[in-house]
């Protein structure tokens, strides 16, 4: 899978995406990450990509012209399995799910916001959907861009070392996964200072195993996110 991304800080992407199995993933080419800079879309010697709100309010606007550029160079006929996603907080919240939607794709197109936002002709025309990464304003849509691509990567096929891995996770549907929480795991010592693992987990058997960590992600969804038991 291709993930691109326009940004107006390139260098920003230096860090997110040099680490563990999407690192690793992207080396052994199942995935690729491009980073585009807005700013070579831009036609003036200040290379413009901003301009004041119409109608006069704080701050300022991505133009809409130099990312239209960017993305019919990127992509000069669009297929169905390559979509532009626009970052924004009005967007439809990412989850689980929109994640297990968006791995369907060849290859997402994601743009990164900054100011006061982005030309509403860009969410309007440009853009199959906007997405918010949840009810809070970040300062651009980097970070929002780098959580998106993190997800979604960690679904493909090769990326995570045990390929079931990912079915039994966190919100997961479908598969082995509930959509409940994923079940407490503990590690050495069986015993920290008097704090025990459950025993069963110590016993090798795996049917009592299987049906501890059943109850114990049932318990533990109830307790912290009763919203997903409904
Ligand atoms: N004035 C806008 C916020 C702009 S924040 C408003 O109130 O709706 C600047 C940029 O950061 C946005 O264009 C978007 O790309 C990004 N951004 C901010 N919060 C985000 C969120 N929760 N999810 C995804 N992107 C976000």
């Amino acid at each position: 899978m291709i993930f691109h991304v326009l940004t107006i800080f390139p260098e920003f992407f230096e860090g997110p995406f040099a680490y563990g199995v999407v690192k690793r993933a992207k080396d052994a080419g199942v995935l690729e990450i491009r980073i585009h800079d807005l700013r070579n879309w831009t036609n003036d010697r200040h290379r413009t990509v901003d301009d004041r709100p119409f109608g006069g309010a704080e701050g300022m606007v991505l133009k809409c012209e130099p990312i239209f550029s960017a993305v019919e160079t990127i992509w000069p006929q669009r297929r169905t399995d390559q979509k532009v996603i626009l970052l924004s907080p009005q967007g439809r919240l990412f989850d689980q799910a929109m994640a297990n939607r968006l791995k369907q794709n060849a290859e997402l197109l994601l743009i990164c916001g900054r100011y006061e936002g982005v030309d509403e002709r860009v969410a309007e025309h440009l853009a199959d959907e906007e997405v918010s990464i949840g009810n809070y304003v970040l300062s651009g849509g980097e970070l929002a861009a780098a959580v998106v691509i993190d997800t979604v990567a960690r679904l493909l096929p090769g990326v995570l070392g045990n390929e079931a891995s990912s079915a039994f996770e966190s919100f997961q549907e479908g598969g082995h996964g509930e959509g409940l929480l994923d079940c407490p795991q503990w590690t050495r010592p069986a015993e920290f200072r008097g704090w025990k693992a459950p025993e069963v987990l110590l016993n090798g058997n795996h049917g009592e195993i299987a049906k501890f960590r059943r109850s114990a992600a049932r318990e533990k969804t109830a307790k912290l996110r009763p919203d997903l038991l409904e």
